[in-house]
């Protein structure tokens, strides 16, 4: 990349873009409801069962400008999911002001492992045992997701829920390649403890981006 470029990333008028696509959220809150899905490219937290690995090297994904991005975005949604990789890698000031500016939605699906930046209508935080959030987005976060790989991620969900607001929700959602063994856990977890809601990957079951 060159310094130009790299100073236009810093800046975020520039993002390492790997796809982007209108679909259907699958997950959490606002399951089941239309969005316009920006995937940037990126990631270090190293989750072993994700199913974005292609995602993780940012130099595969060519730095696009922010303002393309937005013009293609604003034909096709009113709210715009921010994705990665791990967006909060890249300075989301300028291109979450630009979405708003245009009367659009902004929301992020986020680890939480870098420095929040950006103007957040909603924030999804997904810990990762690997690489844990910062402190600052406890706070912020209105969705805490979190994924259930094995019976031992049901303490690290509690962990996690004592540290973010009282009106944050609180998702359970079975890693995709386990559900079979994991989602009669979950169900019967969340009974036990309905604070929960359970959050299912129904685009995957649609058969859908
Ligand atoms: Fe994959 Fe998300 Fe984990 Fe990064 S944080 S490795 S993109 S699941």
């Amino acid at each position: 990349m060159d310094i130009k470029t790299k100073e236009l990333v810093n800046k975020g008028i520039m993002l390492p873009l790997m796809e982007e696509f209108y679909t259907i959220q699958g997950e959490g809150a606002h399951t089941g409801t239309s969005a316009y899905f920006i995937r940037v490219g990126g990631c270090d937290v190293g989750c072993h069962w994700c199913d974005v690995k292609e995602s993780w090297d940012a130099k595969l994904h060519p730095p696009t400008l922010s303002d393309e991005i937005v013009n293609n975005a604003k034909q096709y949604a009113k709210t715009i999911v921010i994705t990665g990789g791990e967006p909060l890698m890249w300075n989301m000031q300028y291109l979450t002001a630009s979405l708003q500016k245009e009367g659009l939605q902004t929301h992020i699906e986020t680890s939480g492992a870098y420095e929040l930046s950006g103007q957040w209508n909603w924030i999804c935080l997904s810990p990762k045992k690997t690489k844990l959030p910062l402190d600052q987005i406890y706070h912020e976060a209105h969705e805490l997701k979190m994924i259930i790989h094995n019976k031992n991620d049901f303490e690290f969900a509690e962990q996690e829920a004592a540290k973010v607001s009282d009106h944050c929700g609180l998702y359970l959602q079975p890693e995709w390649s386990k559900k079979e063994m994991i989602t009669p856990m979950i169900v019967e977890y969340v009974m036990k403890n309905p604070k929960w809601k359970i959050s299912l990957q129904t685009h995957k079951y649609l058969n859908i981006p």
